[in-house]
């Protein structure tokens, strides 16, 4: 049976038709699936293997077979490789963003040669943004702790409390906040971003009032001004937009699939709920996911897939790369390999060429190197400062550094406002 599906699982990234001439999608939905057992704890997380340099070929052929079996096999791949050369071209030559990608034209991407991905990612980057401009950005936690979700990953969760030691405190103070946004301003950060560390916004009527300050205080700074809530529903968005909230951070994290292996306390269709109450009350979508879960490639692909074929691109993507903290469920996951999330980033950048790609959590353990790569690939985005969330952040004096040695510059604030605007 597995063998069954990885052929016709070939056959669908080849772009062939299935038995009989059903559609892919049919076929594709018709394949058994494969059990995905819930990874709760560290004992049982599989550790997935590590994106293989080439999208999977043909299962080679038994010895002494059939050699028009064997002509059978090699047409096959031939095809397959034609087919997402020619996915690949199309993406590049892409003059809008598009909303109708299919998961086999991302898995065709997704395993293009790396270095011909990454190249040609950084051809379509330097038709929809200025390839040395990279916006700097600044996260606060405006509330510590005490969060009642399960986020497997997180350090502020009251059911890993005992493990990690993380004391939670109460929301910030307005002034204390609006201080440490002149700070990052005055410091070249043109976007601030403010975390809290709760599930959602139900009953929080003070806590939105000095939000909704503290939204008004960073645009008067001349900062783009970002929060991360958790969940909201429609009116509460409408209301931070009313404050001038630029854009609202609520990460879908990994694919639908693997999603319940991370976090149990909400669903994926909850997460998506409140991208739309975010895009429909006009403020900007920021929506990324964290790579090192645990999640293999047709995880990070399908997260790929989700986010752009929302109805509009997220203005900004996130990619971040996990940080173990000790204590939680995923404290002691080995690093995720680079190349994974250079080929992310890269696929990103192709299928949502006008959205912000931001090197999120995980950067202080990249070499410099391996940031301008990610950069050359797309990504025009980082955050810097003192701290992020609960995790050790590059500092704005290191950043500048790194900015000069390599010909970058901070992206200026509201530059792209309209980027998302001619999206077909
Ligand atoms: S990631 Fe957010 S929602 Fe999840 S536990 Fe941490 S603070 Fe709570």
């Amino acid at each position: 049976m597995a063998i069954f599906r990885f052929q016709a699982e070939t056959l669908l990234q080849a772009g062939l038709r299935g038995p009989s001439g059903v559609s892919r999608l049919s076929f594709a939905a018709s394949l058994p699936r494969r059990p995905r057992p819930r990874q709760r704890h560290l004992s049982t997380v599989v550790d997935h293997p590590s994106v293989p340099a080439r999208a999977p070929t043909a299962p080679s052929l038994p010895a002494g077979a059939p050699a028009e079996a064997v002509t059978a096999d090699s047409q096959i791949g031939i095809r397959r490789q034609e087919n997402a050369r020619r996915i690949l071209r199309e993406a590049v030559d892409a003059k809008a963003p598009r909303h109708n990608w299919t998961r086999e034209e991302i898995v065709a991407i997704y395993y293009q040669p790396l270095m011909e991905l990454s190249y040609q990612a950084a051809s379509i980057h330097r038709r929809f943004h200025n390839p040395a401009e990279v916006q700097l950005c600044t996260l606060m936690n405006i509330k510590t702790g005490g969060c009642t979700e399960d986020c497997s990953y997180c350090a502020q969760s009251t059911r890993y409390q005992k493990g990690t030691g993380l004391e939670a405190k109460r929301v910030e103070s307005v002034e204390s906040v609006l201080a440490a946004a002149r700070v990052a301003r005055d410091k070249g950060s043109t976007r601030f971003c403010m975390g809290a560390a709760w599930r959602d916004m139900r009953g929080r009527r003070n806590a939105l009032k000095n939000i909704k300050e503290m939204v008004q205080g960073v645009r008067a700074l001349g900062m783009e001004s970002c929060v991360t809530l958790g969940m909201i529903d429609d009116e509460q968005a409408r209301e931070l937009k009313d404050a001038g909230l630029t854009a609202y951070n609520h990460n879908l994290d990994t694919s639908r699939e693997f999603y319940p292996s991370i976090i149990s306390t909400r669903t994926y269709d909850e997460r998506l709920k409140t991208l739309s109450h975010v895009r429909d009350a006009g403020i900007n979508v920021c929506s990324g996911g964290i790579l090192g879960l645990g999640e293999s490639a047709e995880d990070r692909i399908g997260l790929l897939h989700t986010v752009s074929t929302l109805p509009s691109h997220p203005e900004s993507f996130p990619v971040n790369a996990l940080v173990p903290i000790k204590g939680t469920p995923l404290g002691d996951r080995p690093p995720v390999d680079f190349t994974s999330m250079l080929r992310t980033i890269a696929t990103a950048r192709l299928v949502m060429p006008a959205t912000i790609i931001r090197i999120a959590a995980g950067r202080k353990t990249m070499s410099e190197e391996k940031q301008a790569l990610c950069f050359m690939a797309g990504a025009n985005a980082i955050f810097t400062g003192e701290k992020m969330l609960t995790t050790e952040c590059n500092g704005w004096d290191e950043d500048a550094a790194l900015f000069g040695r390599w010909g970058l510059e901070p992206m200026k604030s509201f530059e792209k406002k309209d980027a998302l605007a001619g999206e077909a």
